[in-house]
């Protein structure tokens, strides 16, 4: 069983990278990419540890993009050694324009009249602090009943507490991820706010190669949509659960919520043709 999408700690996941290559052991994923966001340390604790228990890593990443002005996912992957290091120092911008976000999200977060700091939001996301933790402390602290009310009243793109981070255009995230020899993926193409058929030209365009036709949140028509698509732009396929660990109690690994998942074993063996 392949699972190409899933985070561990390292971003906005639960289960620390040994964990997960437990967890993807325990469900008989054999191929498994690891898809934190805007970070490879995940991947690189967890590939070593993976290929220990026979499970093949595919490197893979989550880059936040910007798309007409919302926030898109873009899913690259078998990121190359040609430009890696290039690609490497790239990511590792970005991650200082999170944290240079994070000064201020803290920040209004006291204006609001919230005692949350940073330094404790730090505390949980290390490296990959985003508005999760953030959320987590809410919670924790009896601000808002759950993660969903953090996000709808204070943590959304359209809430009162959210604050603007310098994003990578979609475009600009494509390019960075076909020059260091990846695929670009669209991720969960059913959150992208809009009408996806015609959006899709234009991310074509951008270079974007792949289309993740399989992910837990998609019904059986969103992935035939979605199938139909990357065959009429010839795109790539690619499918994940999005595993997420405790956060999203009801992903598991391989097979997403109860089972609606089921990705065929041999989209990989075209990727990597690709990808070679
Ligand atoms: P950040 O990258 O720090 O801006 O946080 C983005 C992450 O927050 C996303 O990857 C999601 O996991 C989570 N997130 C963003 N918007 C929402 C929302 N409306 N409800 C729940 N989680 C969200
Ligand atoms: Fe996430
Ligand atoms: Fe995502
Ligand atoms: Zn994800």
């Amino acid at each position: 069983m392949i699972d190409l999408h899933s985070h561990t700690n390292e971003s906005d996941g639960t289960c620390s990278p040994a964990e997960l290559v437990d967890a993807a052991v325990r469900a008989g994923v054999d191929v498994l990419g690891i898809t934190d966001h805007d970070t490879f340390r995940g991947f690189d604790q967890a590939a070593p540890l993976a290929r220990q228990a026979g499970i093949e890593p595919v490197c893979g990443i989550e880059l936040s993009t910007k798309l007409q002005g919302q926030s898109v996912h873009l899913l690259g992957y078998f990121l190359g050694d040609n430009g890696l290091a290039d690609f490497r120092h790239w990511v590792l911008e970005l991650q200082a324009s999170r944290r240079e976000r994070n000064v201020r999200l803290a920040a209004r977060l006291r204006e609001l009249g919230f005692d949350i700091t940073l330094e404790e939001a730090e505390a949980r996301g290390r490296g990959m602090t985003g508005r999760p933790h953030f959320a987590q402390l809410m919670v924790e602290k009896g601000y808002v009943a759950d993660l969903r009310e953090a996000f709808d009243e204070y943590l959304d793109e359209s809430a009162k507490g959210y604050v603007q981070r310098i994003e990578p255009q979609f475009a600009e995230g494509v390019a960075h991820i076909r020059q260091a020899g990846g695929i670009a993926s669209l991720a969960h193409p059913v959150r992208v706010k809009g009408d996806v058929p015609a959006l899709l030209p234009e991310l074509c365009d951008a270079g974007m190669n792949a289309i993740e036709a399989y992910h837990s949140d998609h019904a059986r028509r969103d992935t035939e949509c979605y199938l139909g698509l990357a065959e009429r732009y010839g795109l790539l396929v690619t499918g994940g659960s999005d595993f997420h660990g405790a956060v999203k109690p009801g992903v598991l690994l391989g097979t997403g919520y109860a089972g609606n998942l089921r990705i065929p074993g041999d989209l990989i063996d075209r990727l990597k043709q690709r990808a070679q």
